[in-house]
């Protein structure tokens, strides 16, 4: 009840409806804290995920909670917003409304503006096949599967070798992809190998493992040109990874995979672990958006936006981060925070009657990748650094960006252990974490399989029915993993 002194609120607030936790989505909702709006964000997830560093939730640096708080936590004290957990799988720009989905259950949320930054995801160049057996590192499930199939790949070949057997497949490591993911990825599995497990094993020798980076490219880290490309190939290779260029994958299984080289010929590498770090495709929300507006979708799925980075024809709906095509601008942290603040104040200028600003102007910051502990490159305006210096920028940039306070002293304690020690504090890692992506994508329905429909209580006799045919296609074998031998 109002009591004296109180303002009563006599219309609606605006209403804007963010689509996505990554950088566009957090940082635009916390630019929007002091306006007069209320915000929903609506995400897949219930953490805001710091990609570049996913690497290390790979292979046992960090944990998955160091570079993945929950966005509830975050936005706890920003009053005007409300987190919702959802697959966005519709939006009606007629209807102003954006439909979700949990577990089966559909959600209506309308919007008065609305700023979309649903990210992208691993592009296989029309491969998807291969993702089964060569993941890729764009989710905290992709980091932790990935960490169990290579400390998983580690187990096997320690058992194998006591028997005998040849185990060479299970120590060679390919990445796929030069670009910083696939560097840093490379360069931290030989790292982990040559330093942190070469006394934990008796029957391998970890330190004669083969990591081998691959790229259809000619050189590594292209966005950093050709000398500080020579440079980390230079460095990498002192590190013991093999660096294979104008390399084309063609193939992937369970085994190995193959490559084609410049000249036309094709080879094996055998390999069980294959890590997939070789290109982006936009959120297919973009296609939604453009079979409505007309907008134009690049080869990358990315919706070609306005300066102002509004959709053509709908001056209420911002799209920012790896989503929008603008300018050539590229798919990277800074391009999506910097979006998604300027579609704030848009928003925040308009409610108050204030003019528009001029349209979106990317400030380029500069790039950084790090090659191996104490080493990395980065680019900054004109200049070009590369060894120990790069590498403390890298910590410092890193460290700023992690989000919340806890998050940063835990990491930094982490990277004082490998970067000092020369050990992993997060190397756990069970059967699940690497099979179970494979077992969802067998059910018809993913997840939403597993739980009763919605509205449904499930009485005793649907629960042992369901617990009877989960029997029988384990038993049939129409629900199985496969083994490596
Ligand atoms: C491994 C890796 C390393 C990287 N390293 C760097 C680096 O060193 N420096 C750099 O600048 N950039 C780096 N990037 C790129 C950078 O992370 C992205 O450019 C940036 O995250 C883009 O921000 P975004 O908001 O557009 O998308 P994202 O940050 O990807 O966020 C997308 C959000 O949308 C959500 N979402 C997606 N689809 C839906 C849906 N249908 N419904 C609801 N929610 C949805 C996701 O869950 C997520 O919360 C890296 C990326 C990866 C994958």
């Amino acid at each position: 009840m109002a009591t004296p002194g109180d303002t009563v609120r006599t219309t609606p607030r605006h209403r804007v409806v963010v689509i996505g936790s990554g950088f566009g989505g957090l940082f635009g909702t916390k630019a929007l804290r002091r306006s007069d709006v209320d915000v929903t964000m609506i995400a897949k997830t219930t953490h805001h995920l710091f990609q570049p560093l996913l690497y290390q939730v790979a292979t046992g640096i960090l944990s998955e909670g160091e570079i993945a708080p929950p966005t509830r936590e975050v936005l706890a004290k920003q009053r005007n917003a409300t987190v919702l957990l959802g697959d966005v799988t519709g939006v009606d720009l007629t209807a102003r409304t954006v439909t979700s989905e949990v577990l089966g259950r559909t959600h209506v949320t309308p919007y008065d503006s609305l700023l979309v930054a649903a990210g992208s995801s691993q592009s296989y160049f029309g491969n998807d096949h291969f993702a089964r057996f060569a993941p890729g590192m764009k989710s905290i499930d992709d980091a932790l599967e990935l960490r169990g199939r290579i400390f998983g790949a580690f187990e096997l070949a320690e058992l194998f070798a006591s028997e005998g057997r040849d185990v060479s497949h299970l120590l060679t490591f390919v990445v796929v992809g030069a670009g910083p993911t696939g560097v840093e990825m490379a360069g931290q599995i030989a790292e982990l190998a040559r330093y942190t497990l070469k006394r934990d094993f008796r029957s391998i020798n970890t330190s004669k493992v083969r990591v081998i980076l691959v790229d259809a490219a000619s050189q590594v880290l292209p966005p950093f040109g050709a000398k500080l490309g020579a440079w980390s190939q230079d460095r990498l290779e002192r590190l013991g990874v093999e660096v294979q260029l104008g390399a084309m994958v063609v193939a992937v299984d369970e085994r190995g995979l193959e490559v084609q080289d410049r000249d036309g010929s094709r080879r094996r590498i055998e390999a069980v672990t294959k890590v997939w770090a070789a290109g982006v495709q936009a959120s297919p929300l973009g296609r939604t958006l453009a079979e409505q507006t007309g907008a134009a979708l690049d080869r990358a799925g990315r919706i070609a936006v306005n300066p102002d980075l509004t959709l053509p024809g709908h001056p209420e709906v911002f799209v920012v981060g790896d989503m929008a095509s603008l300018d050539h601008l590229p798919g990277v942290a800074q391009v999506a925070i910097q979006g998604a603040r300027y579609a704030a104040k848009q928003i925040d200028r308009r409610i108050k009657g204030k003019a528009p600003q001029h349209p979106f102007k990317y400030f380029d910051k500069g790039s950084m990748a790090t090659i191996s502990r104490f080493s990395a490159v980065a680019t900054v305006g004109k200049l070009r650094l590369s060894g120990f210096i790069a590498w403390l920028m890298w910590l410092g940039v890193h460290l700023f960006y992690i989000t919340g306070f806890k998050n940063q002293v835990t990491a930094l304690l982490h990277w004082a252990v490998t970067f000092i020690g020369n050990d992993r504090s997060e190397r756990t890692a069970t059967e699940q974490q690497i099979f179970a992506r494979e077992a969802l994508q067998r059910l018809d329905h993913g997840a939403s399989e597993l739980v009763s429909a919605p509205g449904h209580a499930p009485t005793r006799e649907d629960l042992e029915a369901k617990a009877l045919e989960e029997a029988r296609l384990t038993d049939t074998g129409a629900r199985g993993r496969s083994e490596v031998s």
